[in-house]
């Protein structure tokens, strides 16, 4: 059962590449991200157009969902780029819905996989620690909606991810590692949640993040952010360098912590 298409949109090269910048930096597991990606997009925002105007969602399944923060529907949604000509590939994702989403603004948190963070609890991130206050936030308020994509680093995937890290471990800043191991960009960023949104129905969010640049993407897709809610987590000493990276080269919001030089 097909629930929804995406429909075109044109983001400008500015939206582009502040999205493919900074999709989910403070959602996942950010060290995918990198500014030499957005600046070899600008170039393909005609091929990236002609694939988003293809690309639909469709919803496989759903099922009752109880939590250790309370009760969500799971729906998982599948989307397929049918008209690319280049071997269609499939993203999955899932989307955690809790109580009444129709009425008003929801709260809306877009998560990437991260198998480091979510799963084992990684200290060089944030990840898990972001998962888990939008679930409870949610399950706080009554409702709301949780979107995991199951990619990896949308694409990029666990091993480049564990380059990265090495990288890292040799000096680089997690934006410098990126950039060295010449990540190309997901063209697709966005289109997944933003097509999952559409498909439950869902025109205004609340949208809990710390990044401007995801407000302004999902926006530039038709979704109306009403408020950015923070989603701020402590920093610990491990990752009090790369959420200062994420501050300064990034462009995220961090209302309590100080950058320090
Ligand atoms: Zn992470």
């Amino acid at each position: 059962m097909i629930l929804a298409a995406v429909t075109p949109f044109r983001l400008s090269t500015r939206d582009f590449a502040d999205c493919v910048r900074s999709a989910q930096w403070n959602t996942q597991s950010i060290d995918h991200r990198d500014i030499e990606h957005s600046q070899r997009c600008v170039p393909e925002i005609e091929d990236y157009n002609l694939a988003v105007s293809s690309l639909k969602v469709k919803q496989v399944a759903s099922a009752d969902f109880p939590t250790r923060w309370g009760h969500f529907l799971i729906h998982g949604f599948a989307t397929r780029a049918s008209a690319s000509g280049d071997g269609a590939r499939t993203e999955e994702a899932v989307a955690l819905v809790m109580g009444e989403v129709h009425s008003g603004s929801p709260l809306v948190r877009i998560h990437s996989q991260c198998l480091t963070g979510d799963v084992f609890g990684s200290l060089r991130c944030d990840c898990r620690q972001q998962l888990e206050m939008a679930l409870s936030m949610i399950a706080q308020l009554g409702a709301g909606v949780l979107i995991y994509e199951q990619q990896e680093g949308r694409g990029i995937g666990l091993m480049a991810k564990l380059q990265a890290y090495a990288l890292q471990d040799s000096g680089f800043d997690t934006v410098e590692a990126n950039e060295r191991l010449g990540f190309k960009a997901d063209q697709r960023e966005f289109q997944m949640p933003v097509a999952i949104l559409k498909a439950l129905d869902i025109k205004r969010v609340r949208l809990l993040s710390n990044n401007p640049d995801k407000v302004a993407a999902l926006e530039n897709a038709g979704i109306q952010v009403t408020e950015r809610v923070p989603c701020e987590v402590a920093p610990t000493e491990h990752t009090e360098e790369y959420l200062r990276t994420k501050q300064e080269k990034l462009g995220h919001l961090f209302s309590s912590r100080r950058v320090q030089h």
